[in-house]
C-alpha cells in the first residue's frame, strides 16, 4: 500500500489540484521510458533562467511549458503550466521583463496550461481562449470527481481518491478563465509585435495556435508531441477527432514556421525540420484513422483492428506516449459508440457476470489459476490476467491468484516503455498489493 506522510500528501494534493484534466508527458520523459509517471510533473523545476527563443519570446520549461512575448506595450503570456509549477515559471519569465501583462493566451483548457492564470493576471490583463473553451471547462468541472480518481491512478498519486458523494451536478459551474473569445481567427498588434491566433482543434476542441508572423514562430500547445499522440487517453476523454489533428497540422504547415514551440518538450528549429516532423506526424495519424475506417467498413471488429493496424515502415514513430492500438479503438468507438452488434451486449450483464459460473464449471478457482499459469508459460500475460480475473471473481481474496496477478503486472511494467501503460500498471500493482495487505 502507498503510504504518505502529511507533508508528501500535501504536495501530492497541490499537484492533483493543479493537474485538473492534464494527460500529458514531456518528450524528455517519454524517451526515458521506464521512469515513474509521477516524476514527470517535476520537469523544469531546476531551471534557473528562462530560455530565449527569439528576439521577443522566452520559455520556462515545465510538465507544461510557459512562454512570454515581450513588447513595448506590455507582455503576452502563452500558457501558464501546472499550478504547482506556475510560481516558478512566473519568477523565471518575470526576471526577463517585469512589464505589465497585457494578455494571457491559453492554448487550451487542460490544467497543465491553465494552472497559473491567477498568478499572472493583473487588473487590466485580458485572458484569451477559443470559444469552445467555455464548454470544455464546464465539461472538466462536471466530471471532476471521476477525473480526479483517474488522474491520480494514471499519474501515480494516492490510491484512495475519494469519490464524490454529491447527489446533484452543477453542469455549468466552472470558473470562466477567458474573458475574450474568438471562433476561428483573431489578430492584434501589441507594441511592434503582430499576433495571430488560429483555431487548431486536436487533443481538445478548444485548441489554438499562436503565430508571430514577423518571427515565423508558432506556439502550438498540444497539437504536436515528439511521439504518437493520445488520440484516446486511458484516463478517459470524449472522442478526439483524428481528422481534426490532420486539418490543424495542415493549417500550421501552411504558415511555414521556422520555430515550433510545443506545450510539452523542446522547441524545434528550422523550416525543413519542422515541415518534416509535422508531415510525418500528420501522415501517421491519418494512416491510423484511414485504416480504422477501412476496417470498420469491411465489418471488422474493434479488437481485430487493434491487433492488425500497424504503422508502415515509412511512418514509424515512438509509441511511448499514445499507442496505435488505443487510438484505433478511440477512433472506432468515437465514431460508433459502445454497441458492437452482438444482441447480448444490449443488456446490462457484462461478460464478467458469468465468470463465477464458468469457474464453478471448471471445478473451482484452483483449476482456473492453473490455466493462468499455463498461459503465462506460453508468454500470454494478458490471457493469464483474464483467467485470474475470472478466478478472483469467484474467490476475491485468493492469495495465490493475487500473487500471480501481482507477478504478471510487475513483469508487464518492467517491459513497458509507454508512460500511460506504466501508470496504469503501477496502479494495478499498488491495488493488488493493497488487497494482499502488503
Ligand atoms: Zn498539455
Amino acid at each position: 500500500m502507498l503510504k504518505h506522510n502529511t507533508c508528501h500528501l500535501a504536495a501530492v494534493l497541490v499537484l492533483v489540484t493543479g493537474l485538473a484534466s492534464a494527460d500529458t508527458y514531456t518528450p524528455e520523459a517519454l524517451s526515458s521510458g521506464r521512469a515513474d509517471p509521477s516524476l514527470h510533473l517535476q520537469q523544469g523545476s531546476t531551471q534557473t533562467e528562462a530560455q530565449r527563443i527569439n528576439e521577443v519570446s522566452y520559455m520556462a520549461t515545465g510538465f507544461g511549458n510557459s512562454f512570454m512575448v515581450v513588447t513595448g506595450a506590455g507582455n503576452v503570456v502563452i500558457d501558464t503550466s501546472l499550478r504547482s509549477m506556475a510560481r516558478h515559471h512566473r519568477q523565471l519569465l518575470g526576471a526577463v521583463d517585469d512589464g505589465p501583462i497585457h494578455s494571457i493566451i491559453l492554448t487550451h483548457g487542460h490544467g497543465d496550461h491553465t494552472g497559473g492564470v491567477d498568478l499572472w493576471k493583473q487588473p487590466d490583463t485580458r485572458v484569451i481562449g477559443q470559444r469552445n473553451m467555455v464548454e470544455f471547462l464546464h465539461y472538466q468541472q462536471r466530471l471532476e470527481g471521476i477525473f480526479n480518481q483517474r488522474n491520480r491512478a494514471q499519474f501515480g498519486f494516492a490510491l484512495d481518491a475519494g469519490q464524490s458523494q454529491a447527489a446533484t451536478v452543477q453542469n455549468f459551474a466552472a470558473p470562466m478563465l477567458p474573458d475574450t473569445l474568438f471562433d476561428d481567427h483573431m489578430a492584434f498588434t501589441l507594441g511592434d509585435v503582430e499576433f495571430e491566433l488560429i483555431h487548431t482543434p486536436s487533443e481538445t476542441d478548444d485548441a489554438l495556435t499562436v503565430w508571430l508572423p514577423q518571427y515565423k514562430t508558432a506556439f502550438v500547445g498540444d497539437l504536436y508531441y515528439a511521439a504518437f499522440p493520445n488520440i484516446y487517453t486511458l484516463r478517459g476523454t470524449k472522442p478526439r477527432w483524428a481528422l481534426d489533428y490532420v486539418a490543424s497540422i495542415d493549417r500550421v504547415l501552411a504558415l511555414e514556421p521556422e520555430i515550433l514551440l510545443p506545450g510539452h518538450g523542446a522547441p524545434i528549429r528550422g523550416k525543413e525540420a519542422i515541415r518534416s516532423a509535422l508531415t510525418h506526424y500528420r501522415d501517421a495519424i491519418q494512416y491510423v484513422h484511414d485504416q480504422t475506417v477501412i476496417g470498420m467498413n469491411q465489418g471488422k471488429d474493434v479488437y481485430t483492428l487493434m491487433r492488425e493496424i500497424k504503422l508502415p515502415e515509412s511512418l514509424q514513430m515512438s509509441e511511448a506516449y499514445g499507442r496505435i492500438a488505443w487510438s484505433v479503438r478511440g477512433i472506432y468507438e468515437g465514431y460508433m459508440g459502445w454497441f458492437d452488434g452482438n444482441p447480448v451486449n444490449m443488456y446490462d450483464l457484462p461478460p464478467e457476470g458469468i465468470y463465477p459460473d464458468l469457474v464453478a464449471l471448471a471445478g473451482g478457482s484452483q483449476a482456473v489459476i492453473g490455466q493462468a499459469r499455463v498461459a503465462l508459460e506460453q508468454n500470454d500475460e494478458v490471457k493469464a490476467l483474464r483467467l485470474l480475473d475470472a478466478a478472483l471473481s469467484a474467490a476475491p481474496d485468493d492469495r495465490e491468484a493475487l500473487n500471480l496477478k501481482l507477478q504478471i503486472l510487475v513483469q508487464l511494467r518492467r517491459q513497458s516503455s509507454n508512460l500511460n501503460e506504466s501508470g496504469w500498471l503501477n496502479y494495478g500493482i499498488n491495488s493488488t498489493r493493497q488487497q494482499l495487505g502488503d
